[in-house]
């Protein structure tokens, strides 16, 4: 069968059999589908969708195109937790320490940029050295040393979402549940998981920006990772403003650098509540809390004693970063770089923030991709000093832009004087993580 045949098929809204969805991602692997094919069916599935068969089989087929990772001989449970994706999402960084320091396995297989929203894998090589490509091996000793380990897809390891992703990137198929659900979980299927827990966005800045798509993809994820034999949970949370202070890959760092030392400010609290949250979830699934209650206290406490840090540390020097950025932070700044200020433009109320306008601002500065390939600058990015509900005279500074030049501001000048919108009556800022009775109505 030629790859037309099975575009034509899911262009004109059939079903494809499993043996088909095999074939498509076989030939993503070994090169006999070129881009075009790959990306029109990509497009055709986009427009026409995957029945929850078809679903189970992509993901089935993407897992399958690697191998599976081993961990059976670590004692402790083995968890995960992945996010769909945001701006300014930075949890990853300090949940794996923070629930490796309560006695969890965490062998995280994490993404690049995807559109507008950051990938962990950039965020961490702002860290000089550190290293990403790990083989199954050195994913396993690490693991044992500090507890976690953070990398890439290899070959090994789901090659075809590496390709697909890149591909959806650039093709503007990334938005689709049945899509994200097999990207995201044919790469943690991969990592041989008790328990997962998934951070599920909504808002302005999250691939489905409407609750009720959110609470889709939600359950898809769930399903199919309790049909594979891992008990799974989502969480919803809000992404209708960027999660803590900074975007842009090396001030988020930095940012969860200042938590996991237990420096947290009010602009960084959303990010260390959110942690702390999914890290819990991730105790309570693994039993080892009984109580959504004992697993906040447990993951806080490891959170401020320290033990959480140390294990990044360990960990940073385990995977070739420099060390010394764990006790200087701000060594992850480049000198010679612009904050620019962008200011009120009137007197009132934050009403709304444009997380999604942050996300490809941060792509223009080239903090993010347009081309998968291309290289990024990790130094670029945003500095958050108020958020909705904020009041505010014109003239005040609401953000910063890290720029290379005052020019290169030009560039995203509009865009960032739109980021936020004032209002003349103060409006509540949206919960952070929306309660599960609003997730099931
Ligand atoms: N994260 C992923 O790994 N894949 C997606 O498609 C979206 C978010």
């Amino acid at each position: 069968m030629h790859p037309q045949d099975i575009i034509a098929k899911k262009r004109d809204g059939a079903e494809l059999s499993s043996e088909e969805i095999e074939l498509f991602i076989r030939g993503v692997c070994d090169g006999s589908w070129a881009d075009y094919h790959i990306s029109a069916l990509l497009m055709a599935i986009f427009i026409r969708g995957l029945s929850g068969q078809e679903s189970l089989e992509l993901t089935r087929a993407m897992l399958y195109s690697g191998e599976v990772l081993d961990f059976s001989g670590v004692a402790l449970p083995k968890a995960d937790k992945h996010s769909t994706g945001g701006v300014g999402d930075k949890t990853s960084i300090i949940i794996a320490p923070l629930a490796a320091a309560c006695g969890l396995a965490v062998p995280m297989i994490s993404g690049r940029g995807l559109g507008h929203t950051g990938g962990t894998l950039d965020k961490l090589e702002s860290i000089p050295g550190y290293k990403v490509n790990l083989t199954a091996g050195e994913m396993r000793s690490t693991l044992d040393e500090c507890g976690f380990a953070m990398a890439g897809q290899t070959n090994e390891i789901a090659p075809a979402d590496k390709k697909l992703y890149a591909l959806r990137d650039a093709t503007a198929t990334v938005p689709n549940i049945p899509l994200i659900v097999a990207s995201i979980m044919s790469k943690k299927l991969a990592e041989g998981l008790d328990v997962l827990v998934l951070d599920v966005k909504t808002g302005s800045g999250a691939f489905m920006p409407r609750l009720e798509d959110a609470r889709g993809l939600a359950s898809q994820l769930v399903g199919l990772g309790t049909k594979f034999g891992v008990k799974t949970e989502a969480v919803i949370s809000d992404m209708s403003r960027p999660l803590g202070k900074y975007v842009g890959n090396a001030l988020e760092v930095f940012e969860c650098l200042e938590i996991l030392r237990g420096e947290v400010s009010k602009a960084t609290e959303p990010t260390s509540q959110l942690s702390v949250e999914l890290a819990a979830r991730m105790l309570l699934l693994a039993g080892i809390e009984t109580t959504i209650e004992s697993s906040r206290r447990l993951a806080m406490d490891k959170l401020l004693s320290g033990e959480a840090f140390t294990a990044f540390q360990r960990n940073v020097e385990l995977q070739g970063g420099d060390p010394s950025v764990c006790k200087r932070p701000e060594i992850l700044f480049a000198s010679g770089l612009r904050d620019v200020a962008i200011v009120a433009s009137e007197n009132g109320f934050i009403g709304s923030i444009d997380t999604l306008a942050v996300g490809k601002a941060l792509v223009t500065l080239g903090g993010g991709r347009v081309k998968a390939d291309e290289k990024i600058d990790h130094a670029v990015g945003f500095s958050f000093g108020t958020t909705v509900g904020d009041e505010v005279r014109k003239g005040d500074t609401l953000a910063f832009a890290r720029c290379r030049s005052e020019s290169q501001f030009d560039s995203i000048r509009e865009a960032a004087n739109r980021f936020f919108t004032i209002v003349p009556e103060k409006t509540e800022p949206p919960d952070l993580i929306i309660p599960s009775d609003r997730n099931l109505e």
